[in-house]
């Protein structure tokens, strides 16, 4: 975690060290300059994957992780970063949330999982996640300054000593951040190719972005101690913009309900 942290708050020293390299990325088709390898990315990703599994605990139910491995890694074998080594795991956690860090760790919650009705619906939103994987929108943030401060908050909570009831799942939480609406719109699309590809039902991704948007409205988030978790709706948000992004990528247009409800 600390070397993470100088990685990522020094871009002076990733300048020194003469990293700004420039890319055509294949998931977003724009030419890209970064200061992040892909050597360094999965470098970091490892470590906040390991920190996420120190936080959090993985589910003890090897067919569920099995089916979420396979799932995950037909669509892998399809996405626009097929060098990258992709992990899924699944987190112990009722919330039906997902996420994923740079370089290619994709971690599902239980309560997504039982929350699917099929793998249609959990490979749309796996393959949502790989899509913020390949378009390095994790890398972007992180390079920017809300990246800067979400791993200053990370080092904070790994710089104390001891348990932390309270403090434990800071980290793990501040990684599940919103990502930028456009980011999230770009994942959509990404999701809808990634699941056609690999020949999942990409209706499926509407179905279930209404299903979860409607379970974030029947339940609270709020844990002891005012801690509030990170629900879907919160990482997540932009839901009719999304539906719109959705449904162009998949009918090549959008019908006029979801113009209505998005704010453009
Ligand atoms: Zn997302």
């Amino acid at each position: 975690m600390r070397s993470a942290t100088i990685l990522l708050v020094s871009p002076a020293a990733s300048l020194l060290a003469g990293c700004i390299g420039t890319n055509f990325n294949l998931a977003t088709q724009r030419q890209e300059y970064s200061i992040t390898s892909t050597a360094k990315e999965v470098e970091v990703g490892r470590k906040l994957a390991a920190q996420v599994e120190r936080e959090l605990t993985l589910v003890q139910d090897e067919p569920m992780q099995e089916r979420v491995r396979q799932i995950g890694q037909r669509l892998a074998a399809v996405c626009d970063r097929r060098e990258l080594v992709y992990s899924f795991a699944v987190v112990k956690d009722d919330e039906a949330n997902a996420f994923s860090l740079p370089g290619g760790y994709v971690f599902v919650n239980e309560g997504l999982v039982k929350l699917a009705a099929n793998d249609d619906e959990l490979a749309g939103v796996i393959a949502h996640e790989i899509g913020h994987v390949t378009a390095r929108h994790a890398v972007k943030r992180f390079e920017s300054q809300l990246g800067v401060q979400l791993i200053q908050l990370a080092s904070l909570a790994a710089a104390r000593q001891g348990p932390a009831p309270q403090g434990v799942g800071i980290t793990a939480q501040s990684l599940q951040l919103a990502y930028a609406r456009q980011d999230e719109l770009e994942a959509d699309q990404l999701a809808v190719k990634y699941t056609k590809a690999a020949g999942y039902d990409p209706n499926a991704i509407l179905k279930f972005l209404d299903k979860m948007h409607d379970e974030d409205r029947k339940r609270t988030h709020y844990m002891p101690g005012g801690v509030v978790r990170p629900n879907y709706a919160m990482t997540h948000p932009f839901v009719p913009e999304r539906r719109r992004a959705v449904k162009e990528a998949l009918f090549g247009v959008a019908d006029y309900m979801d113009y209505l409800n998005s704010p453009q």
